[in-house]
Formats: structure tokens, sequence, C-alpha cells
């Protein structure tokens, strides 16, 4: 058995998945001496050169317990070591010299618009990433979803030394509504309790992003859009 990190395709949450099965499919990339430490090593069992080769795993999440297949790329060197080591000790924790090629079922992937500036979209990652990954607090997610909505201002245009006056600077433009300032008011305040006090409950958390996925909706994705048809009716 070894284990991988993967996002499953059936819960949707980052875990390390154990897969019991290691099957070598082809040599994706030979390499010309891999021949010649086999011969130099023939009693090792670990060294074989550094093919590169494709391998299918079949294994299963630990938070849900559904199974997974991959398709994995990995060194001829380490795929022996995992076989060798499944011999020897039934047990290996060695996915991470795997790399992973395909993945059944798919698990969703978190949907940017192209719309979105680098920024806020790498914010809005980090944020939905901790609704799924136990590595991340609430907390630190709340942070990222307040980064988010403090980078989407600033790319809106807004003028101000803080949230606060960006915020009311971008309705009093009228570049928001009134009921968009709101609740952008509402996503800071959870972003500095979260910074100050170190807390933000999960469904705070959950809130803050579909709150701010309305927002870049609104003033970046539509406008984006009502754009791009202006422009393919005209020409
Ligand atoms: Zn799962």
């Amino acid at each position: 058995m070894f284990t991988k990190r993967i996002k499953c395709g059936h819960c949707n949450q980052i875990n390390d998945a154990r897969f019991y099965q290691l099957n070598e499919t082809r040599i994706t990339k030979p390499v010309p001496d891999a021949g010649i430490a086999r011969l130099n090593h023939p009693s090792s069992k670990t060294v074989h050169g550094t093919d590169m080769l494709e391998a299918a795993a079949y294994g299963f999440c630990s938070m849900c317990s559904y199974p997974t297949l991959l398709l994995v790329e990995v060194e001829r060197n380490w795929f022996n070591t995992l076989l060798s080591k499944k011999e020897a000790r039934g047990e290996f924790f060695g996915g991470t010299k795997l790399s992973i090629k395909l993945q059944y079922p798919e698990p969703a992937q978190i949907l940017i618009d192209k719309s979105w500036p680098d920024r806020v979209a790498a914010f809005y990652q980090d944020a939905k990433a901790a609704t799924e990954d136990d590595r991340f607090s609430t907390a630190i997610g709340a942070i990222a979803a307040g980064a988010c909505m403090e980078q989407a201002l600033k790319a809106l245009g807004a003028t101000g030394k803080n949230m606060v006056s960006m915020i009311d600077d971008l309705a009093n433009k009228t570049v928001i509504t009134n009921t968009l300032r709101d609740w952008a008011h509402q996503v800071r305040l959870l972003r500095n309790n979260a910074a100050h006090e170190g807390t933000a409950s999960e469904a705070e958390l959950i809130e803050m992003i579909a709150f701010i996925e309305i927002f870049l909706e609104v003033t970046f994705t539509i406008p984006h859009r009502i754009q791009a048809r202006t422009v393919s009716t005209t020409t």
C-alpha cells in the first residue's frame, strides 16, 4: 500500500488516499543507459535506471472510502521500490514521487472566470481551498476571502486608505449598488474577525465565498460578457 494526496472525485475533499495496486502500463521516456544500470546492479531491486513509466493505481479515499483510479507517471526506480516495499512491509508512504496524469472520477474544478484579475482569482482559489482542505483553517480562508475582495476593489478603481473607504468610494461612484456595498462591508468585518481574533466558522467562510462569487459575477464577469457581445455585433 502507498498513499497519495488527491482531491477526491466523490466527496471533493483533499486527503491522503490509500492505494493498494500499482501496475505498469508503458514506458513514456526510455533512458538509454537504464539497461547498463540493470547489468551493473543485477541483485538490486531498486536500481534499474531512470526510465519514466506510466502506471495505473487503484485506491480509496480516506474520507469517504469511495474508489479512485489514477494514471500516474513515475520513475522506474521508484516504481520498483514501491513494489518491493509492498512485498516487504505491506505499506509504504511514497505517493509524493508519483505525478498524476489522469484521475477517475475527476474532482470538481474551482471555476475561475477569465475576466477576473489574476490576483483576485488567486485569493479566491485560496479561500475556496480552505473549505476543502483540512490543512487550511477557516480563519485562513476568511483572510484570503478578504484579500480577494480588497484586490477586486482595487481592480475596480477604488481609492481610499483602507477597505472601508474603498468600498464606500465605489458605492459613491455608483460602480457598485448599495446592496453590494453592504455585503462587501460584511465580508470586510468577517475578514477582520478572522485576522484579529483568529476566528471564522465554516458557515461564515462559505457565506463570504458565496457573496464574493456574486460580487465578481456582477462587477467583472457580466460587464466582460456584455463587452464581448457588443464588439461582436458591431464588427
Ligand atoms: Zn472521498
